[in-house]
């Protein structure tokens, strides 16, 4: 027994749990009082703390003081399993120690028992975190959005053995129909099975969790991991494989990236300077290729650098403005500041800033935009719009600029000042408050004209209207001001107060009316006195001719013949001057008609060949033609050679006198050429322009040998004027001779009937045409034939100014670009469009609604004319016409004009 007991306190002494023997203390009615500690071994003492030497004897309520107020009830637990003698085993949390027992109590003879103490903290501690651990995992295990399996391979092919909710839900099976199939059974391609088994593998390789990407059958992104997790009882190898979709994820990682690079491509090519700084010591962290190039630093020199080493701020103030708009507002917009470059010049930058945290650093990123050629532009187009502004505000003339709705926008001080109003009264009135009622609507027409750009120029002299109601005449000239786009800006107007011009001009208009008068009142007394004169003469011509043949004594017969031959020089003298005053008093008859030409000059030769032949004189002519028929007068024609021939005997000596006939074309015209051309006494140059002024001789007064009065050329010039032609001096050198040339208008045939006319300017109208030519009516004649455009152009001359077209068309161009006051047009044209259709277009023309249009046609009946005037015309003129009865029939017709 001895030995035992020494046995059983050796595997005491040597257990590994702490163990107690227990006495138990009952009151005489066996109620469970105490328990006394009989023995414990050193693992208890280890356990609890209390020296073996100080509790063996002694009651649990002395050693133990607080064990009556443990939860766990220890004496009904002892004394239940003394009472039944049996035994009880559970584990136990012990406050005191902050450890978890496993606590054996058994009996061993009635009224004793053993406690035994197992330290299971590490167990239960362990345990427990397997169990949180096994809650997470599952928590883990089925988190949403992520496929979760494990799985297994048995002889090269896998197969699950648990999934996740998602993972069913994917594959839309439930875990009974997912657990023990092959991939294969699951119909997972074999791609993926591939890239799901390789990865299997490596994680077994290297034992760790081992990560993958790859792009599923219905081309989502997938993440994946895949876990060894050891082998089975079986030996085969077990894996996790976690599974997440991407997909969205990929895709913004992508957008950054190319917003990444997007960004650091505008950042490296952007030709703003852009420059990240730290905001508290404004040390350069990066610029981009833009900075370098506009500051002209590399980029070396900048890294690491304050903005304040390098000097950049021009201007403290500014680098202050910059600094605290950022403190306060965190971004800056486009603010000009001055920046000092590298070369020392100063540049001016747009500026935009903003404060961002790069790695928690507070940073500025700003960029500049270098405004500095911008700036300068701007500066030179203010300083030239200055200047012009100045020239418009300081120029002598009166300047306007016009709106489209032709209001008054910018006047000029001297248009103030001629108008008597100040600029801010002129900006609330228009132009028809300025200018006289009758001008306002040619005006306005005008100013419209201009902004459809059918002219470019406008000019007018047009009566102004001040503000004191006076009127002043003001010339004006406008045009328009384009933007860059083509459109009208404005009208600008430049007027010159030419009252004073004006006044003299009408001055010298009836100045010169009145010299006319007073010429036309000698002409008069001219021809009245010459013809007083003349019938005296016709006696003393015809009694000194009789005396002559009646006179005996030879000295008397000399004196009759003395008489005679002063008498007919002094007729001479006498027809010319009735020739003059005829021409002058405007009652020169021209009568036209066919005849040729060759065979007439050779017959006024003729006629002086005696007199050339006395003086030894060569008299020859010489024509280009046998025959030439003209359309012309043939006494005016005769009288002009007459004075030229005679003229040519008169002052040659010796020589010759020689006359050309040839034809020429001059503008488009075409001409009868005649020249009378003699070795003769020549003219001085001085003197060339004299001689066609009446009464005037190159050498004048008592010295003057030649016979005449200085009347002949004057005569000649004006009767070749009656026909519309020129005479010229051609050439004339003294001692040499002279050379005469006479241009008369060629028509070949007749136009009109032949008729008389009196050379006139009109007969019957004379006191209503107005001699300012400016106040002339315009005329367009449109017609394709040369000759009728040449006659009625020279009829309607003094009347009107005419402009002529020679078909439809250019007729209605014509019409677009000039206002007239009459058209006549020809109906039939070789070509082209016709007349009527024409009109109908110039009827069309604004302007032309109303203006008077006459059809002048070849071919018209009465049924005609009631044609034309449906079709536009408003009168109706055919041909041939005289040159009376056209003139007459125009003046008509401008005359109810101006009476309109
Ligand atoms: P006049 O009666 O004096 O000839 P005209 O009017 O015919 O008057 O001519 C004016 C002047 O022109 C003449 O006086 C003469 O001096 C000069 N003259 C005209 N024709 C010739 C000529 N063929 N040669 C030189 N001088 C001429």
């Amino acid at each position: 027994m001895k030995k035992t007991i020494k046995h059983y306190q050796y595997i005491l002494e040597n257990l590994i749990s702490g163990v107690a023997f227990h006495q138990i203390i009952r009151d005489k009615n066996n109620n469970f009082v105490d328990f006394i500690f009989l023995e414990v071994n050193k693992e208890f003492e280890n356990i609890t703390g209390l020296k073996r030497e100080e509790i063996i004897g002694k009651k649990a309520s002395e050693v133990l003081p607080y064990i009556k107020k443990r939860k766990l009830d220890w004496y009904s637990l002892y004394n239940d399993i003394d009472l039944k003698e049996s035994k009880i085993s559970f584990e136990y949390f012990s406050v005191s120690t902050n450890k978890w027992f496993k606590v054996n109590v058994f009996s061993i003879n009635k009224g004793y028992f053993i406690t035994e103490f197992q330290d299971v903290t590490e167990l239960i501690n362990s345990r427990k975190e397997i169990l949180e651990r096994e809650t997470n995992f599952r928590e883990f295990f089925d988190s949403p959005g992520i496929l979760k399996a494990i799985c297994k391979i048995v002889d090269k092919s896998a197969v699950f053995l648990e999934v996740n909710k998602e993972f069913t839900n994917y594959f839309n099976l439930s875990q009974e129909e997912i657990k023990g199939k092959t991939f294969s059974d699951l119909k997972i391609p074999k791609r993926i099975e591939k890239i799901w088994f390789d990865n299997f593998k490596k994680s077994e390789e290297f034992n760790k969790p081992i990560s993958f990407e790859y792009i599923n059958s219905k081309n989502r992104y997938r993440f994946a991991i895949s876990h060894f997790l050891g082998k089975d009882n079986d030996g085969f190898s077990k894996y996790s494989l976690v599974l997440q979709d991407i997909t969205e994820r990929k895709k913004a990682e992508a957008e950054l990236r190319l917003s990444e690079e997007k960004f650091s491509k505008a950042f490296s090519i952007s030709h703003y300077a852009i420059l990240f700084t730290k905001f508290e010591d404004g040390i350069i962290l990066d610029v981009n290729e833009g900075f370098l190039k506009i500051s002209g630093y590399e980029y070396n020199q900048v890294i690491g650098k304050s903005t304040l080493e390098l000097d950049i701020w021009l201007d403290a103030a500014d680098r202050t403005d910059f600094t605290r708009e950022l403190t306060l507002k965190g971004r800056l917009v486009q603010k000009e500041y001055k920046f000092r470059i590298k070369s020392g010049d100063i540049i001016i930058g747009l500026t935009s800033a903003e404060l961002i945290d790069i790695n928690k650093i507070k940073c500025i990123i700003t960029s500049v935009l270098d405004i500095t050629e911008r700036k300068k532009a701007e500066i030179a187009l203010k300083e030239s719009e200055e200047r012009f502004r100045k020239i418009f505000d300081e120029a002598p003339i009166g300047m306007v600029l016009l709106d489209n709705n032709l209001n008054y926008v910018r006047v000029n001080k001297a248009f103030s000042k001629m108008v008597g109003y100040s600029s801010e009264e002129l900006f609330n009135l228009s132009f028809k408050d300025l200018v006289d009622f009758e001008f306002v609507k040619m005006a306005e027409d005008n100013y419209k004209r201009l902004l459809n750009a059918e002219i470019f120029v406008y000019k007018a002299t047009k009566k102004y209207i001040k503000k004191s109601n006076d009127y002043f005449w003001g010339d004006s000239t406008t045009s328009v001001i384009k933007g860059s786009n083509g459109n009208v800006i404005n009208i600008i107007e430049m007027i010159e107060d030419v009252t004073d011009k004006k006044s003299i001009e009408q001055n010298l208009i009836l100045a010169k009316e009145r010299a006319e008068e007073m010429n036309r009142i000698k002409s008069n007394f001219l021809a009245q006195m010459s013809h007083e004169l003349r019938t005296p003469m016709v006696g003393i011509i015809g009694f000194s001719d009789l005396l002559k043949e009646n006179l005996r004594e030879k000295h008397l017969i000399d004196f009759a013949d003395k008489i005679n031959k002063g008498s007919k020089r002094l007729l001479d003298t006498l027809n010319q001057l009735l020739d003059l005053s005829i021409i002058e008093a405007k009652k020169l008859k021209v009568k036209f008609k066919t005849f040729n030409i060759v065979k007439e000059i050779n017959e006024v030769v003729s006629f002086y060949e005696n007199l050339a032949k006395e003086k030894k004189l060569e008299l020859k002519f010489e024509s280009e033609f046998d025959t030439l028929m003209v359309y012309s007068d043939l006494a005016i024609l005769r009288q002009i050679l007459n004075n030229l021939i005679n003229n040519s005997i008169k002052y040659t000596k010796e020589g010759y006198i020689r006359l050309c006939l040839k034809l020429e074309q001059k503008e488009s015209k075409k001409y009868i050429c005649i020249t009378v051309e003699d070795t003769g006494i020549g003219i001085p140059p001085d003197k060339q322009d004299i001689i066609w002024d009446s009464f005037r001789q190159v050498s004048e007064g008592h010295g003057r040998t030649f016979e005449g009065v200085g009347l002949g050329l004057t005569i000649t010039k004006n009767l070749v004027n009656s026909l519309d032609g020129e005479i010229h001096l051609k050439e004339s050198i003294p001692d040499k001779g002279s050379t005469f040339e006479v241009l008369l208008p060629y028509f070949e045939k007749s136009l009109t009937s032949d008729f008389d006319y009196i050379y006139e300017e009109n007969s019957k109208k004379n006191h209503n045409v107005i001699k300012n030519k400016f106040l002339l009516p315009d005329v367009l004649y449109v017609d394709d034939d040369r000759e009728a455009v040449i006659v009625v152009s020279s009829f309607l001359k003094n009347i009107s100014n005419i402009d002529t077209a020679d078909n439809a068309v250019a007729g209605i161009n014509q019409a677009r670009i000039k206002r007239y006051d009459l058209i006549l047009m020809d109906i039939n044209f070789r070509t082209g469009m016709d007349g009527l259709q024409a009109i109908q277009e110039i009827r069309k023309i604004p302007w032309y609604e109303n203006v008077p249009i006459v059809a002048v046609t070849a071919f018209a009946m009465d049924k005609d004319k009631k044609e034309f005037l449906e079709k536009g015309c408003t009168h109706y003129i055919s041909k041939p016409f005289s040159r009376e009865e056209f003139v007459n029939f125009i003046q008509d017709i401008l005359e109810s004009i101006r009476n309109n």
